[in-house]
């Protein structure tokens, strides 16, 4: 094992040498340690190898990287790091191609009985009839086995991409990255080995790799190691593997495998997982297919019998079966066949399916990426969604607007900020030292920063201040830090000033930091007591700032004596008030309009914020998301009953102060009260609630790793707008499904009712095996393709959501079936029954021209169908038409294909030619299904206004017994009075 010979060299001389000749070494693969060394390492956990290698400076030195700088990152270095060490891909499974679907497809059990049907047939149509006119039956069987064959493997290839495509976007994993001097955020897959990174709380370690530095770092392995305690990982414990996650803390961390090398690489080739995950609604689909099936079965069972009875009838000798006999046997078998392949509805999950997946691919576009896929549907029928605030219904582009500092106060752009130097100097410290964003050159000589939008906000603050971040922060050494958390809601950090003192400085929610002071700044820099009045006075200006929407800190530090660096944490009390500081973030644009969209969509929106109670309360009102509800604090929220809490909730408008428990502790509360809940969250601890929640939607931008992968869906620009398009395309695939439903069912049941009745009646079926075949690929694959892909539309909006309780199929749904159904079974048994004489047939071809009309009238009555089932709610079916080119093109596709059939096709598809008046006939048939269902619209709309007039008369008369009974008018009622 090569370990590479190593003489240290102090710090400062590596940082004048580094950049130029490490990447000149790199390029010229000049790496004096071999990959193999660095994995075993890593895999064995061998701190004393580490230590062979001459330690993690040393190692980096051989990975020609500078733990100041990084790695020199130009195109040619990266090249051979990937070159030398691999790149941080993690293999993936080679994708599936067309023709693994098409040989799936093919071992459908139904389809293989028919294939064997059209094998008996061809043989003995040819047999009997020889070439010529024997090969029709079987080869119209056969091809039409085929297209359904290439079609469902068509369709499940396309699925196949596209979810692959969506899953390589889920995948894609961002982490800051410091190359050649420059801190940058590239994607995880573009890391190489040596890069430095910098790691927080929320993220998820991108390779393995080695700790250099950092504070408080606690790591969650249980992802690796199934170990449930967080692990910390400091000088003692170097080895950081990818994959796991950063509880708390932060830290620098040197890269040292990647990709496949890493245990995490090794973990995921194994579990390799697709996404068949079956939804809800797929669940629920797929058993109302298996009844359908059933009941087809019974049907294609009855229709067989019917016709061997008939057949045995009318044989003369029971005891000789002659070809022909046998060649009827299989007509009438594979008809039985057919008819339970036409009933067995496959399109229900394919339209699931495709639905979600063209939503999916819509609200890529939209700034919503999917995790799960159950999620889109169930965001549906959301009947409430908790939002943060900060970044959600902001911008999260904060300013310091206002500060108090001293007693001082002190406003953007009305003032210079002058402050005495023994107020000045500890200010800068709070806002600079104490503070982990930072501020980089972009290389083009602007400075960009790193960090949480309040960080950077008092960062820049203190710029303004007139100084640079590097001054002060070469002024005073960093101890100890504390980082920001939502539970805790504070940062602290202890400095060793350059006397040698030491000083911590805390900073946070303002009332919390105001409690752990007991003295304050005075105008000249003095420490003075602080007695109840300036107490009051500060808390005023908290208030002040707070009814000003502003998010106010509290700034305070107190000199510590020596002892005290041994305790765990910094003290709890003792601070002498140094600022308080308001905070700007400005309300997004179109805020207000999506949450008066909720309330329209009967969709409750509930603010959850960790700010305070008057700042949370002003910002809401600024959104129109408080209105006449409640405003409660996490505190007071959590300590209330159960029963307290459910009844507060009938109100709850906003919840401030809020700790992740809360949050957690209001969804469970939510969901027990029936509601459907969306949550957002964006922090490491908001984990829990995003996984509770029925809907977990993580920030894109403010979010950490660890909330986006408990989250459903990833809502990548933060914004409140693009969760409320969530819900609406949520609503989408319900109604497309829905709509789906209705135009199967319809033709299911005309189908199979229709074969059966003739069968009684004249002892054969009107539509044939091909003919069938036919319309199963128009309302089970074209169908599907048509309805499931219907864009939303703003109307969606308008109604209330389905909640938990909501029907499926509704009942104006089941008017609009049996209506449409009765419609087709009527005119095609009176065509049947009455067709010649009415039609004046009287050519030796009456009868096929007669079945001929059957079919063509029956397709084209599911292709004007088609046009209901899409506007299932407007009188007008053609709305917006040209807003959804695949169900034009399917439907022109669907006509096109018919009249090919029937037209010239004739002997594949058991049809003969029509004249002009006999498809003018057809398409009139076909049509009046537009008038059937424009019929049953308006007496919908008439039942439900007659049942409104109607409750509205009663409850008149009920109150009028009331006001005749008391003789005057009960509380709360306008009825009496109308
Ligand atoms: P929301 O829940 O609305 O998205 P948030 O997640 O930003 O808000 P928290 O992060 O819990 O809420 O912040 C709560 C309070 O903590 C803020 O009002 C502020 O006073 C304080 N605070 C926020 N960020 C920091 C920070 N980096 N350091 C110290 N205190 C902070």
């Amino acid at each position: 094992m090569d370990l590479g010979a190593y003489t240290p060299m102090p710090a400062e001389q590596f940082c004048s040498v580094k950049v130029d000749s490490t990447c000149k070494m790199a390029e010229e693969n000049n790496f004096p340690i071999q990959s193999e060394t660095l994995v075993h390492m890593m895999q064995s956990q061998s701190h004393s190898l580490l230590k062979q290698c001459g330690g993690v400076e040393a190692i980096a030195f051989k990975l020609r990287a500078s733990v100041e700088t990084g790695i020199c990152g130009d195109k040619v270095d990266l090249e051979n790091r990937r070159k030398v060490f691999g790149s941080n891909i993690v293999r993936e499974k080679p994708l599936k191609t067309f023709w693994y679907f098409v040989w799936d497809a093919m071992h459908d059990f139904l389809l293989v009985v028919l294939a064997i049907c059209a094998a008996i047939s061809l043989l003995l149509g040819i047999s009997t009839e020889g070439w010529k006119d024997g090969w029709s039956d079987g080869g119209g069987i056969t091809v039409s086995i085929l297209i359904v064959v290439l079609v469902t493997a068509a369709s499940d290839y396309r699925q196949s991409l596209q979810f692959q495509a969506l899953e390589r976007e889920k995948e894609k994993v961002f982490t800051d990255v410091l190359r050649n001097r420059r801190r940058q955020k590239i994607c995880i897959d573009d890391l190489v080995v040596g890069d430095i990174i910098s790691l927080s709380t929320g993220d998820q370690v991108p390779a393995d790799g080695l700790y250099i530095s950092g504070y408080s770092l606690l790591i969650d392995e249980s992802s690796m190691t199934g170990e449930s305690e967080p692990q910390h990982v400091d000088e003692n414990k170097l080895f950081l593997f990818s994959g796991t996650k950063v509880q708390d803390g932060f830290a620098k961390m040197l890269v040292i495998s990647v990709g496949m090398n890493t245990a995490w690489g090794h973990a995921k080739e194994l579990l390799c997982k697709e996404n068949c995950e079956e939804t809800p609604m797929q669940q629920k689909l797929s058993s109302l297919a298996i009844l359908i099936g059933n009941i087809g079965m019974c049907f294609a069972l009855l229709t067989f019998i019917l016709l061997m009875a008939r057949f045995l009838k009318q044989k003369e000798n029971l005891w000789y079966w002659s070809s022909q006999d046998f060649w009827v046997l299989i007509k009438y078998f594979s008809l039985a066949v057919t008819i339970v392949v036409v009933a067995v509805p496959e399109g229900l999950p394919l339209a699931v399916t495709l639905a979600l997946a063209y939503a999916m691919r819509r609200m890529i576009l939209e700034k919503a990426l999917v995790r799960r896929l159950s999620a889109c549907e169930t965001m549906g029928s959301a009947t409430c969604i908790c939002t943060d605030k900060t970044g959600t219904l902001t911008t999260n582009q904060m300013t310091v607007l206002k500060a108090c500092v001293g007693g001082v106060l002190w406003q953007l752009h009305a003032s210079e900020p002058q402050f005495p130097d023994n107020v000045l100097g500890p200010l800068l410290q709070g806002l600079l030292q104490n503070n982990s964003s930072d501020v980089v050159n972009d290389g083009t000589g602007k400075q960009s920063c790193f960090g949480s939008p309040t960080e950077i906000a008092l960062l820049r603050f203190g710029i303004s201040l007139g100084t640079s971040v590097e001054a002060v922060r070469c002024n005073s050494q960093v101890l100890k830090v504390e980082p920001f958390n939502s539970t805790k809601k504070l940062m602290g950090t202890l400095l060793k000033l350059p006397e040698g003192k030491l000083r911590a400085h805390i900073k946070g929610a303002s009332e919390l930091v105001l409690d752990m002071c007991d003295t304050t700044i005075d105008a000249d820099g003095n420490q003075v007591f602080m007695d109840e009045r300036s107490k009051c006075e500060l808390n005023g200006i908290i208030s002040k700032f707070a009814h000003e929407s502003l998010r106010t800190l509290c700034l305070a530090f107190q000199d510590i004596p020596h002892q005290s660096l041994f305790e765990k944490s910094l003290p709890r009390e003792g601070y002498a008030c140094l600022a308080i500081v308001g905070i700007k973030d400005p309300i997004r644009v179109g805020v207000k309009d999506a949450v008066q969209l909720c309330s329209s969509a009967g969709i409750r929106v509930i603010m959850v914020t960790g700010d305070n109670l008057t700042t949370a309360t002003s910002v809401a009102h600024e959104s129109g998301i408080l209105t006449d509800g409640l405003v409660i604090d996490g505190p007071s929220f959590r300590t209330l009953s159960s029963d307290g809490r459910r009844q507060k909730l009938a109100n709850l408008q906003v919840m401030a102060r809020s700790s992740p428990g809360d949050k957690h502790m209001l969804v469970k509360e939510l969901q027990a009260m029936g509601e459907i809940v969306a949550v957002t969250g964006d922090g490491t601890n908001d984990a829990p609630a995003l996984h509770e929640a029925d809907v977990g939607l993580a920030m894109g931008i403010s979010g950490t790793e660890v909330a986006k992968g408990s989250a459903d869906i990833v809502i990548l620009d933060d914004n409140f707008s693009s969760i409320v398009n969530v819900a609406k395309f949520g609503r989408c695939i319900f109604k497309n499904i829905q709509k789906f439903v209705q135009f199967q069912l319809t033709a299911n049941i005309a189908a199979l009712v229709l074969n059966l009745s003739s069968t009684c009646f004249f002892g054969h079926a009107p539509l044939t095996t091909v003919q069938l075949l036919w319309i199963n690929l128009i309302m089970d694959a074209l169908g599907a393709l048509a309805l499931a892909t219907e864009p939303p539309h703003s109307e969606l909006m308008d109604q209330p959501p389905v909640g938990r309780k909501g029907k499926f199929i509704s009942n104006e749904m089941w008017w609009n079936i049996c209506a449409q159904a009765g419609y087709q079974l009527s005119v095609l048994s009176i065509l049947q029954f009455q067709g010649k004489k009415i039609l004046g047939l009287e050519a030796g071809n009456a009868e096929d021209i007669l079945s001929t009309m059957i079919f063509n009238s029956f397709v084209l009555c599911q292709i004007f169908n088609e046009f209901n089932a899409r506007e299932m709610d407007k009188v007008n079916v053609f709305h917006n038409l040209f807003g959804n080119w695949l169900f034009l093109f399917v439907v022109v596709f669907t006509l096109t294909v018919q009249v090919i059939l029937v037209e010239s096709l004739g002997k594949l598809a058991n049809s003969i030619p029509l004249n002009r008046e006999q498809w003018l006939i057809c398409l009139s048939i076909g049509s009046f299904s537009l008038v059937v269902h424009l019929a049953v619209k308006i007496l919908i709309i008439l039942s439900k206004y007659i049942w409104n007039l109607k409750s509205n008369l009663n409850k008149y008369a009920m109150h009028r017994k009331e006001y005749e009974a008391i003789g005057k008018h009960c509380s709360n009622c306008n009825n009496c009075k109308v």
